[in-house]
């Protein structure tokens, strides 16, 4: 249930391996997504494993450069050691989406509205009508979604304080290795180049700060210009979406990751403070490991849930689990005023602190 890069990469993986699979996502590629379009490096071994070749398929810009500035525009620039890409969800879930075709996934664009698992089975429901059942369901389905909803999984009972806005900008000055971070009031606006050349800016910010406006221009003007790096860019570039893209009610709290035996990957297991710039590669990492337990424990028509539930949980546990905690303590960090200004002065005192906040919150090449 769901094909954004968890759902395609597992979608991949399992058809690759012989595994009949049905990949249901409920909009049509190509489209754009709010995303800060910065793609850690550590999945490349992993794609290649694939016989996916992004960087020669959809030639990412190459970024190596991080750039993080306060709200008084006071800058640090550290080299990033692994090193990523700038690349449009456009592209990149489009891409992913014909190869899972390619490599004989049944796909289907429609809506999942309701799921239940009994007898060792799940049956599902769509926005057709349509109803089908399946021994095995790989939630993918994001960081919100009407499942959560009809599971009643518990995240989605609490209001969300934060929203996201993101535009495609043309901008000749910005450099085509970097990924700059720069800090606002409530908040903080990632700009970096993609494929094709153009700047994608996506800024976060919580509704608090955000309801004193009456729209984006005013909001962007009185408090994202505060911000010197911010305003240059703003002033200058020029935005190649008709409108912003948004979205509301983004929670970073903890989620249940098997739910009512669904195995959860993704956003849909936990979302990573986009700070970290490490989303992306956690949901293609998550739609691996998810496909390694389906085929160690899912041989002809044997299947052992017990293990494949437990194979699962143990190794997105290792993976993921200090990343997500680390991620948490950052936002909380960030939404409180003093403590954000005390590690902005930290981190511009001590740059290695920098660094390990990034090595803490990426993974390694994930072979
Ligand atoms: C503001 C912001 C900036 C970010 N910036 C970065 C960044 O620069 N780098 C990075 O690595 N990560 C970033 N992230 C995180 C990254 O976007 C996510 O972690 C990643 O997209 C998760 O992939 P996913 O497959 O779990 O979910 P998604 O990509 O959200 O895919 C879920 C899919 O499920 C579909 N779906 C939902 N419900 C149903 C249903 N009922 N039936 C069928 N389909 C359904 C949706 O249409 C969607 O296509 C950012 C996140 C935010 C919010």
């Amino acid at each position: 249930m769901g094909g954004g890069l968890a759902g395609l990469t597992a979608a991949i993986h399992l058809s690759r391996e012989g595994k009949r699979v049905l990949l249901i996502e409920k909009k049509a590629y190509p489209r754009h997504k709010v995303c800060g379009e910065y793609l850690s490096n550590e999945v490349l071994p992993y794609l290649n494993s694939l016989d996916i070749d992004i960087q020669k398929d959809l030639k990412p810009v190459k970024i190596h450069e991080l750039l993080y500035s306060t709200q008084k525009a006071k800058s640090i620039e550290t080299s990033l050691s692994l090193g990523g890409m700038g690349l449009s969800r456009y592209a990149l879930d489009d891409f992913l989406f014909k190869k899972a075709e390619e490599y004989g996934a049944e796909t289907l664009i429609n809506s999942v509205e309701n799921i239940n698992f009994e007898k060792d089975k799940f049956n599902l429901k769509l926005s057709s009508g349509k109803e089908l059942s399946a021994p095995i369901v790989l939630g993918a389905f994001g960081k919100r979604s009407n499942i959560d909803k009809s599971l009643e999984r518990e995240f989605i009972q609490e209001k969300s304080s934060w929203l996201a806005i993101k535009s495609h900008y043309e901008d000749v000055e910005f450099p085509e290795n970097l990924v700059a971070l720069h800090n606002f009031e409530g908040g903080y606006c990632g700009l970096s180049k993609t494929e094709t050349g153009v700047v994608n800016a996506c800024y976060m910010v919580s509704y608090k700060s955000f309801k004193k406006y009456r729209n984006t221009e005013e909001f962007k003007e009185k408090v994202l210009f505060q911000n010197a790096y911010l305003k240059g860019f703003f002033k200058r570039a020029k935005p190649l979406f008709e409108k912003d893209l948004s979205i509301a009610q983004i929670s970073f709290q903890e989620k249940s990751l098997i739910n009512n035996h669904i195995l959860m990957l993704g956003d849909a297991a936990g979302l990573i403070h986009p700070l970290c710039g490490n989303g992306m590669a956690m949901a293609i990492h998550s739609g691996k490991i998810a496909s390694e337990a389906v085929l160690n424990n899912f041989q002809g028509n044997n299947l052992d849930r017990k293990n494949l539930e437990n194979q699962y949980r143990q190794n997105w546990s290792t993976y993921f689990e200090n990343r997500l905690k680390t991620g948490r303590i950052l936002q909380r960090i960030l939404i409180n005023p003093i403590l954000a200004s005390t590690s902005q002065q930290l981190v511009k005192k001590f740059p290695y602190l920098l660094e390990k906040i990034i090595s803490k919150t990426h993974g390694q090449p994930i072979v």
